[in-house]
């Protein structure tokens, strides 16, 4: 037996809240359906929930840090009335010019995560909106699942929501 982690990266916005463009304070920050259930499931059978996310509002001066760090307590919060837990939360503040190795579609927040919470990440999943999300799970080694209804997205499973995804994750993953 292996003795490294699982993990399922989340993308946040279109994800777990949904998504306001450039969301730049917490009163925006909603949680879609079915996440707090869906991120308690996977606590309960062992995964580490990472949340993997750009945020280029940052450098673009559309959002400050403390702003972005409020959101993230709603967040931890919101879904604590759930009984659910994030473990870690990797923030890209890069733009898309700076080339950077942390920006999705790369897979940098995933493997910095990875070295630091001793995650095996071909038994790891990755949950997204955006081809973006499913590029750098895939380039991570992960499982990727899209939650979308673009018939031109690729990922390893297409869902319609939340909940679906971590069914797909429950039934992979048993036995
Ligand atoms: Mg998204």
């Amino acid at each position: 037996m292996s003795s490294l982690n699982r993990a399922v990266f989340l993308d946040r916005d279109g994800v777990i809240c949904y998504d306001v463009h450039y969301m730049s304070s917490p009163a925006q920050f909603m949680l879609m359906p079915g996440v707090g259930e869906g991120i308690k499931k996977l606590n309960e059978v062992g995964f580490l929930i990472i949340v993997v996310t750009n945020q280029s509002g940052l450098k673009r001066g559309l959002i400050t840090e403390e702003n972005l760090n409020k959101i993230h307590e709603r967040m931890v919060k919101e879904l604590s009335a759930y009984g659910a837990k994030i473990d870690d939360i990797y923030v890209c503040p890069c733009l898309p010019e700076e080339d950077c190795e942390c920006r999705k579609p790369r897979p940098g927040m995933l493997l910095e995560a990875a070295k630091k919470h001793g995650i095996d990440l071909k038994s790891s999943f990755m949950i997204g909106d955006k081809q973006i999300d499913a590029e750098a799970g895939k380039a991570a080694g992960c499982t990727t699942i899209l939650i979308t209804d673009d018939p031109e997205a690729k990922a390893d499973y297409k869902v319609k929501s939340f909940k679906e995804a971590v069914e797909i994750i429950m039934s992979e993953t048993k036995g």
